[in-house]
């Protein structure tokens, strides 16, 4: 009879859910026995002898380290290498584990393919973490806790290549990427002014192509003799290293193009199974730091343009009447404070009904929108311009005494009536404006403050329009 060859992988988890989901990513091509704590742990374990197991750190009763601990001292099971998942905010359950003997372990939330990628890893040795010493394993738990706090990929890429030459006997590191040009930028390199970027040729580096095209690393122990080098011999030559390793930093999305870690050694050794592997291991570390950090950018982005939409009006990109409000509270106790002069500009488009009669409501829609434009150009940069309501505007003026105030008011004035609107032939568009200002406590709110522009506005209606006034 034909005994299943497939390899046997030991899940435990209190949560089903995730059980299931590993299950599902893996029983294609391994046999998959699952338990939820670690009490189920040891007796599967002894019962079916995995060649791995998958566990998290957190369960009910007996917990993932002391399931690891017990595992890691019988005989019978002392040899299957153990997965040990912890939560990214429990740090010291992943020391707590590798201490108590886990072969590796993984940050939750989990990203499949990279469960994939660890399990293929120690399926195919056993042991890993063999080559590395204690001070190795020190280094990457250190490299981890640092740059997993920095939310700016740039700094993460440079300090990782920083590390990695304390860490590694080698000559130079570098993380590069490949543009759509086929351009190498170097992105941070040990040996490179660390805020310039460098652009280099890829058809000058055999080994980053392979590595690109093979997605896998491409270890190169003599480049000189190399036949993938034969290519660029003559630039090789007078090179002073001897032996490169390219590796793929492999993220979920490719947001900052492809990455790859690049490091190269002068000595005799080459790239040994140590240095190899750190270098895959810190290849690992790069990805998830670097995917945080860039959905870190990402999610900030999204919030900031949410907050930026919130206070703006949406047809003028003009501050909106409620922003226009917080802000007055904030500069009317400022200039309560520190006695400086404020004011306000208030102005309402005349006859503006006639437009939309004439020409729809579209036409004018742009003639807002133009209008927006316009004050925006005209407001100093402390100005805080807004839409206050349909076709009525007004600015909030910090440090500006009355005289400042109709200035910028007549300015706005004669600019708009100069102004020949597009599909407005012939039309002058006029406005009437009020303004007030605080000096000397000469009110008492910020509500008074208002009244006193919009009265200033309705009495240059009541005069004729096209006019500045006072209340
Ligand atoms: P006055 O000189 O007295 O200000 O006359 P007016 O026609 O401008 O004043 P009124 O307040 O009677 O009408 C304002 C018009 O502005 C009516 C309204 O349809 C128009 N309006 C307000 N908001 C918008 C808008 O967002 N888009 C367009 N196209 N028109 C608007
Ligand atoms: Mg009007
Ligand atoms: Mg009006």
């Amino acid at each position: 009879m034909f005994v299943g060859i497939k390899k046997k992988i030991l899940i435990v988890d209190d949560e089903l859910f995730f059980r299931e989901i590993l299950k599902d990513a893996l029983q294609e091509r391994f046999d998959i026995i699952s338990g939820k704590d670690g009490f189920e742990a040891v007796s599967l374990s002894k019962k079916y002898r995995p060649d791995l197991i998958i566990m998290d750190v957190e369960m009910p009763g007996k917990n993932g380290i002391e399931a690891c601990r017990i595992l890691k001292t019988e005989s019978q099971t002392r040899k299957i290498p153990i997965l040990l998942f912890t939560s990214r905010t429990q740090k010291k359950d992943m020391v707590l584990g590798l201490k108590a003997g886990a072969d590796d372990y993984i940050t939750k939330p989990v990203y499949l393919p990279e469960i994939i990628a660890r399990v293929d890893a120690h399926l195919r040795g056993k042991d890993f973490y063999a080559d590395l010493n204690r001070d190795d394993l020190r280094s990457l738990l250190e490299i981890t806790d640092t740059i997993s706090a920095i939310r700016n990929p740039m700094t993460i890429l440079r300090l990782i290549v920083e590390k990695m030459s304390e860490i590694m006997d080698v000559d130079r590191c570098s993380i590069i990427s490949i543009n759509d040009n086929e351009d190498i930028i170097v992105k941070a390199s040990s040996d490179l002014d660390s805020l310039k970027e460098l652009k280099l040729d890829l058809s000058r580096y055999p080994e980053i192509r392979k590595s690109l095209e093979l997605k896998q690393t491409v270890i190169v122990n003599d480049i000189k003799n190399d036949p993938l080098m034969a290519s660029v011999r003559e630039e090789t030559i007078n090179l002073e290293y001897n032996s490169i390793i390219v590796i793929p930093v492999v993220k979920k999305e490719s947001v900052i193009g492809t990455l790859f870690l690049r490091t190269a050694s002068t000595s005799k050794n080459g790239i040994t199974d140590r240095i190899s592997k750190l270098c895959q291991l810190i290849a690992n570390i790069s990805a998830s730091a670097l995917e945080n950090a860039i959905l870190f950018e990402s999610v900030q982005a999204a919030q900031e343009y949410f907050e930026e939409m919130a206070i703006r009006d949406g047809l003028t990109g003009l501050y909106n009447h409620r922003h226009f409000y917080d802000r007055l509270e904030g500069e009317f106790s400022r200039a309560d404070r520190y006695a400086t002069p404020l004011s306000l500009v208030f102005f309402d488009i005349d006859n503006f009904k006639r437009i939309n009669d004439n020409y729809g409501h579209t036409r004018g829609d742009q003639v807002l929108k133009k209008i927006g434009r316009l004050i925006k150009g005209i407001a100093r940069e402390s100005d805080v311009p807004a839409r206050y309501g349909g076709e009525e505007f007004a600015i909030i003026l910090p440090n500006t005494t009355e005289g400042g105030a109709f200035d910028l008011a007549n300015r706005i004035r004669n600019v708009i009536r100069d102004y020949e609107f597009e599909h407005l032939p012939g039309e002058q568009i006029t406005i009437s404006s009020g303004v007030s200002t605080y000096l000397n406590k000469n009110v008492q709110s910020l509500n008074e403050l208002v009244h006193l522009a919009d009265d200033g506005m309705y009495k240059a209606k009541n005069q004729g329009k096209d006019m500045v006034l006072q209340a």
